[in-house]
């Protein structure tokens, strides 16, 4: 893959950095990852928008314009079609201690575009349900910020890879169930779309607020109430959106078919919407 290292292009085997960078010691870092579809970085303002937000909350300080550039000119020069862009941001090398350095230090920056396959749903083909397995919900207070201290999501998916299945969802000690360990969760209740409200213990996801507008423009009504993970198998359908996940059925929870076992119909009709805001952008 290409990567745009602090404002210079070069392939990604061959950066370089220190052992004393705060991301190395620390998990001190925040990051985005945007999809790419026919070249062009798909709800690129959103992300754009939440590294503002991670980098704020986190005090780093960088400037989003100028990764902006570089991102829009690395993608040119990557020639991906169908891929997704990674942006890190770092706190940067300085000797270690737990609090931020007092001398001024400078972010490191990276950037690089992955290839991928194209989505299935755009050969037209049905997306595979996934299937996925609860796991306690480890993670810190902050997860509205997008930070790379992902432990407790690594261990989460984990967790699921080693039982066979695509995610894990996390439960919090409360009952209610926040997301996956990298994806947003939704339920279909009674025709109305279920999802966690956007608090602290949830990533906002930006796929989580494009659903939102492609549920209004096919008139589903969105609660924002977390599921309990008691409940969950009762619930009509389940599934999972994402960057990458775009939207994604639940067939199978810790086991336990949801509905009929396949990709329910408020999901299709979703994955159908999302496909059709993407081509209306493409056309753009
Ligand atoms: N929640 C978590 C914990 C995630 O890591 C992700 C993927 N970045 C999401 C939700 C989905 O967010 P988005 O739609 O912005 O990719």
């Amino acid at each position: 893959p290409l990567a745009n290292w602090n404002g210079d292009e070069m392939p990604l085997d061959q950066v370089r950095v220190s052992v004393l960078d705060r991301a190395f010691l620390f998990g001190d870092a925040v990051y985005e990852a945007i999809r790419v579809y026919s070249g062009r970085a798909w709800l690129l303002g959103e992300h754009l928008q939440r590294l503002r937000h991670s980098l704020k909350e986190v005090q780093i300080v960088a400037d989003v314009d100028r990764l902006h550039e570089r991102l829009a000119r690395t993608l040119a020069n990557s020639d991906v079609q169908e891929g997704v862009i990674y942006i890190q941001v770092t706190r940067g090398e300085a000797p270690r201690r737990h609090a931020f350095p007092k001398e001024p230090v400078t972010p490191n920056e990276l950037i690089y575009i992955k290839e991928v396959e194209p989505s299935p749903t755009a050969a037209g083909e049905p997306r595979p349900g996934m299937r996925v397995v609860t796991f306690p919900d480890w993670r810190w207070k902050r997860c509205d910020i997008k930070s790379t201290n992902l432990l407790a999501n690594c261990i989460a998916a984990e967790h699921a890879e080693v039982n066979g299945c695509d995610e894990a969802i996390l439960v919090h000690h409360d009952g209610s169930v926040s997301e996956g360990s990298r994806s947003s969760l939704f339920a279909v209740r009674a025709g109305a779309l279920l999802t966690a409200p956007a608090d602290e213990s949830i990533l906002p996801g930006i796929t989580r607020q494009l659903v939102f507008r492609l549920a209004d423009r096919i008139g589903l009504r969105v609660i924002e109430e977390a599921v309990r993970h008691e409940t969950l198998t009762q619930l009509d359908e389940l599934f999972l959106t994402g960057t990458t996940t775009e939207v994604a059925g639940i067939i199978d929870v810790d086991g336990r078919p949801i509905g009929d076992g396949t990709t329910g119909p408020v999901t299709a009709a979703l994955q159908d919407a999302h496909h059709r805001a993407v081509q209306e952008w493409l056309a753009t």
